[in-house]
């Protein structure tokens, strides 16, 4: 039955669940570590010891493989924690492709420890599919890895494009979908293998509890138990209150990401008009270079982020976020309330994120409101440049 119905539905009812013993709507929750054991059949629950699996898990998994169509899903402690699984089961000298603007996380985990286990790692500049195709190499490369819209510059990749010439050189594709999520986009329908989440963004959506999950496609559902067992043995366990909340969290996901995507369309627009911007990165934006495959890849919307640079350089764009207050000045996204960052000065020396530009995670706010406070640090930093330049005079 959950398979005809739409997203919204699914999400709204957390997959109609009640709880046979009492007739709950809501899904209990399970804090217990242990579960007894028959003595006469010790599998009969299925259950043990919640490092390998706990009730409250059922739910929330369900909801997010349901969303996404695949054939299984597994939460874990955080986004990054669910994100290394799928290179912890790779060999040394197994070959990897990702984006070069790619989650600072996850590149500084692959420069870490990924090239230290023997990975061998190749960035593509622009994830395009002829990128992926000039990178790959028959039956070496085990993973292509992709974010699309892609953080922090929200470039756009067919995934159907790069899912075929993958799928022909033996690889997995790997897709990142914390951005999108399942309601905008539905990768393992354009032929990706494993779908990513950091949920603590957009699918808790309240900024109050860090996880992630991991979902595998139809066809690899060898890969769940493997995923299953890097879990359990590096141990990153989501606690079971927090995989309660994220399922309350899931319930409103799809009205959160539309009203997001639709107020992030009118603030790019915004942006793009005004004399202090040099350029609005967004996938909504007619001029922006995935807008094509956007507008057939995403379903209802382009999602709630953009990024802009600001003309004055590092300087005007610090001094930007510095004077919004309905923004708040701080890093992650996905949240109800509208945040604004330097993302450059958050990553490492290396990363390539131009100085000059703010990332920017719209919320839930009033659009005026929003508008508004973007005005004010609009006049406050052209105020400051017209300041600077009277005083070279
Ligand atoms: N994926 C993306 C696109 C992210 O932006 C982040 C964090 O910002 C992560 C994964 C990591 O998730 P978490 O912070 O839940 O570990």
């Amino acid at each position: 039955m959950t398979e005809k119905l739409q997203p919204e539905t699914l999400a709204a009812t957390a997959l109609g669940w009640i709880d046979p013993e009492t007739d709950a709507m809501a899904s209990p929750l399970h804090p217990s570590t242990s579960f007894l054991r028959d003595p006469t059949d010790l599998d009969r629950t299925g259950r043990m010891f919640t490092r390998d699996d706990n009730p409250t898990f059922a739910q929330p998994e369900a909801l997010i493989n349901a969303l996404e169509g695949g054939a299984g899903c597994l939460l874990f402690a955080s986004g990054m924690a669910a994100i290394t699984s799928v290179f912890q089961r790779l060999q040394p000298g197994d070959h990897v492709i990702l984006p070069k603007l790619v989650y600072s996380g996850l590149r500084d985990w692959i420069n870490t420890h990924g090239l230290r286990w023997g990975l061998e790692v190749t960035y593509v500049d622009g994830c395009t599919a002829a990128c992926i195709d000039a990178a790959i190499k028959q039956d070496k490369t085990k993973v292509v890895w992709l974010e699309t819209p892609s953080n922090p510059t929200w470039t756009i990749t067919d995934i159907a494009e790069v899912s075929a010439i993958a799928h022909a050189a033996g690889a997995l594709v790997a897709i990142d979908n914390t951005v999108a999520t399942p309601i905008l986009t539905r990768p393992i329908e354009h032929g990706a293998d494993i779908i990513l989440h950091s949920c603590s963004k957009y699918m808790n959506g309240h900024g109050d509890l860090i996880a992630g999950a991991v979902v595998i496609a139809k066809g690899h559902e060898d890969l769940l138990s493997d995923i299953q067992n890097i879990r359990n043995e590096y141990g990153g366990v989501l606690g079971s209150f927090e995989a309660w909340l994220l399922l309350r969290g899931m319930r409103t996901l799809a009205v959160r990401v539309k009203t997001a995507s639709t107020s992030a369309l009118k603030i790019a627009r915004f942006l793009d008009q005004n004399d202090l911007v040099q350029q609005v990165l967004y996938p909504g934006l007619e001029t922006h270079p995935g807008h094509v495959i956007a507008a057939k890849q995403m379903v209802g919307g382009f999602g709630g982020m953009l990024s802009f640079r600001v003309k004055g350089g590092e300087r005007a764009a610090k001094l930007f976020a510095s004077k919004v207050k309905v923004f708040r000045q701080a890093i992650s996204f996905g949240s109800t309330e509208s945040v604004i960052e330097h993302r450059a000065g958050m990553e490492k020396p290396d990363s390539s994120t131009p100085r000059d530009m703010l990332r920017v995670s719209v919320g839930l706010e009033h659009m005026d409101d929003l508008i508004a406070d973007l005005q004010h640090a609009i006049n406050v930093v052209q105020q400051d440049s017209a300041k600077g330049q009277n005083n070279a005079r």
